[in-house]
């Protein structure tokens, strides 16, 4: 996958562009799409963008029948003076290897893997929204392609980058949600794939989802597979909480997954003079917390909404009412200063913007 080799082939029919006021999250897509191949003993090649088109598998490979895929979520803003920004993409490569690794999957090259996207970004320049607020998301993903029965790592794989147009996460500016907790169901257990962007992990969160759903509440908090008793992540987000001036997170510890969201938020508070506590948290303490009014914020965290804060959870049949249902100040501060930097307003001082 070296960009000296990647071969461009370009479409002749151009998609009509969605229009931007009203851009539904992954329905659409654009022209063209970054395609390379592994196999076993040669490593990857034929880097390649190419028109966006469908995939043709023969139906025995290994990744419809045993899931070994991995996949990444990224964005890219453009910028008032029109520049093009992507927020810590060398992060989410290291990711997908880290992903890869788990489920014994060949390595990419990151930096290689990085100028596959700068150049196919080049090619869709004019997909990537313009709408304050709008971005285009990015979706890496690798597939193992050999047609093969025997439960075994394939030998041939296929890493492609897709790209999608998607409207801001909060049309009506950020807002609270309610969040229920999941007693029955885990996402992940330690020693399994939770810390990886696999797809078994989101097909077995489904079923709590869609229960939570039905109820009225927009995501399902995840607790830990063995007591569910610690708090993991909400949804597809990290969580943080503010207890009595503390900001605390749960560490990482295997089941849960590393968001860049969550690492950027670490670093900026850090960078404030107001360190983040990565520990375990239980349900017990955050219950007796909430009655004694030291409950303060609740937020999860993630590339799609940034800062999604938590106005409501329930547990067990009770429901925890968290700063009057408002977003907290923390949750906005955050929430400002990250896609700030992200669409170019403040300044990228921490260094976490390829442009
Ligand atoms: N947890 C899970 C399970 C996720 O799918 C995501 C989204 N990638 C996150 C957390 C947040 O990660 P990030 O901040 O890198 O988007």
């Amino acid at each position: 996958m070296t960009t000296s080799k990647i071969e461009i082939n370009l479409t002749n029919s151009r998609k009509e562009k969605p229009n931007e006021e009203n851009l539904v999250f992954g329905r659409h897509f654009t022209d063209h799409m970054f395609v390379a191949d592994y196999v076993k003993g040669m490593g990857w090649q034929n880097a390649r963008i190419t028109p966006y088109a469908p995939i043709s598998l023969d139906p025995a490979s290994i990744v419809f029948h045993y899931g070994q895929t991995v996949f990444e979520g990224l964005k890219a803003y453009r910028s008032k003076d029109q520049s093009i920004r992507l927020f810590r993409p060398e992060e989410n490569f290291r990711r997908l290897n880290q992903s890869l690794d788990r489920l014994c999957m060949p390595q990419i090259d990151e930096a290689n893997a990085l100028e596959g996207l700068l150049e196919l970004l080049k090619v869709e320049e004019e997909w990537i929204p313009k709408l304050e607020g709008n971005s285009l998301y990015i979706r890496p993903f690798v597939i193992a392609t050999e047609a093969f029965l025997g439960v075994a790592p394939a030998t041939t794989y296929q890493f492609y980058i897709i790209l999608s147009p998607v409207g801001s996460y909060y049309e009506e500016g950020i807002h609270p949600v309610k969040i229920l907790v999941e007693n029955e169901f885990v996402r992940a257990v330690k020693g399994g794939t939770g810390g990886a962007k696999t797809a078994g992990n989101y097909a077995s969160a489904l079923k709590a989802q869609e229960t939570a759903s039905s109820q009225g509440y927009s995501q399902v908090m995840w607790l830990d597979g063995v007591e569910r008793k610690y708090v993991e992540e909400v949804g597809s987000m990290n969580i943080f909480f503010k207890i009595d001036g503390e900001v605390v997170t749960p560490a990482i510890n295997g089941s849960i997954l590393e968001g860049i969201t969550r690492k950027s938020i670490i670093e900026l508070l850090a960078h404030w003079g107001t360190p983040v506590t990565e520990r375990k948290v239980s349900m017990d303490e955050l219950a007796e917390a909430h009655n004694s009014g030291k409950l303060e914020e609740v937020f999860g965290t993630g590339t799609a909404a940034v800062i999604s804060p938590v106005g409501e959870l329930n547990w067990n049949g009770k429901t925890m009412r968290i700063n009057d249902g408002i977003t907290g100040a923390l949750s906005k501060k955050l929430y400002d200063a990250l896609t700030k930097i992200q669409t170019g307003e403040n300044e990228d001082s921490l260094n976490w913007i390829t442009s």
